[in-house]
């Protein structure tokens, strides 16, 4: 597995705030991060320090293999960023917009016309941005960002205030880049049903550094329940009592605590009572979130 972006022990003050305390992990190629964490908690000053826009005050951080600092100009050829509002001319038109970006950053223009179909701005390309919604805007900063055909994308809440069918436009379009062209993509947001639609892996900080990460899968995972289907419930329940189990639901529902789905099933089975499904509760990415953000308090 290669590794497109680490971060190694990062810390950023702003006078006695401090807004990356110690923040560390990886990203490996060909995921669609979401990293996530409550407002201040240092997202947008972690795209600026991996961007070149911030210095940390000691850390390392390493995009594509290559060393911010040292290699900020080689690392900006290979990757794209929409990171806070990004800086559109309402005066031009959607291509010309695409074509001055491209002069600024030494693109061609050989792309322009491939990334506004991909953006599906093809039929809104000679009006003036000034009329776009945010919707269009946004996906006309992805284009922006997609100029130089970067290995890797670095946006920021890329998804805040689009209604939801610009947000599902841009999530297909997004989720394209990563299983189609195999790009590396880390989004920021604070919203969790972004993540949990779209993401493969997911870091949660706060206050500067990373409270919990993982995929979607492994977070999620390990509830304090099991939920048990039998065909006999209130024989089941006297059943799994005197194993010392305890139980909880109503009617043929039963909720056994712990997590240990084996025993439940060797005492129902000793009992002549085979469960058609023995099911560990699930968290949800929300409960995930607020209980590490809250530990992390
Ligand atoms: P997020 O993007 O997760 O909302 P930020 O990275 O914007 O968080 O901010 C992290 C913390 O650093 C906050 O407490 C914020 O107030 C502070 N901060 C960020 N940028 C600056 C700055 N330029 N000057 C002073 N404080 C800043």
């Amino acid at each position: 597995m290669s590794v497109a972006l680490a971060l190694r022990d990062v810390h950023k003050r702003y006078g006695k705030t401090r807004a990356l305390d110690g923040l560390s992990f990886e990203v490996p190629t060909g995921v669609l991060l979401g990293f996530l964490g409550p407002n201040g908690a240092g997202k947008t000053t972690t795209f600026r320090t991996i961007l070149g826009l911030a210095r940390p005050d000691r850390g390392v951080i390493e995009v594509l293999g290559m060393r911010v600092g040292p290699e900020t100009n080689r690392i900006a050829k290979r990757v794209g960023a929409i990171v806070e509002e990004p800086g559109l001319y309402g005066f031009l038109s959607g291509r010309d917009n695409l074509v001055v970006a491209a002069d600024t950053l030494g693109f061609g223009h050989g792309r322009i016309d491939g990334l506004l179909a991909f953006v599906e701005l093809t039929g809104d390309a000679d009006r003036k941005v000034a009329g776009y919604s945010k919707g269009m805007r946004q996906r006309l900063a992805l284009a922006a960002a997609l100029l130089g055909d970067p290995e890797m994308l670095f946006l920021d809440e890329p998804l805040d205030g689009l209604d939801p069918a610009g947000q599902s436009v841009l999530r297909d379009q997004l989720r394209r880049l990563v299983d189609e062209e195999g790009k590396t993509i880390v989004m920021s947001t604070h919203d969790l049903a972004d993540v949990s639609q779209l993401a493969d892996r997911v870091v949660v900080i706060n206050r500067g550094k990373v409270v919990t990460e993982g995929t979607l899968e492994e977070l999620t995972a390990g509830g304090d329940r099991v939920r048990v289907v039998v065909g006999a419930p209130d024989e089941a329940r006297r059943v799994l009592a005197a194993a010392g189990f305890e139980t909880d639901g109503a009617a043929s529902e039963i909720w056994v605590t712990g997590s240990d789905g084996a025993g439940i099933v060797r005492a129902l089975a000793e009992a002549g009572l085979y469960p058609s499904a023995v099911i560990p509760e699930r968290r949800t990415l929300e409960e995930v979130f607020l209980r590490v953000t809250e530990e992390s308090s």
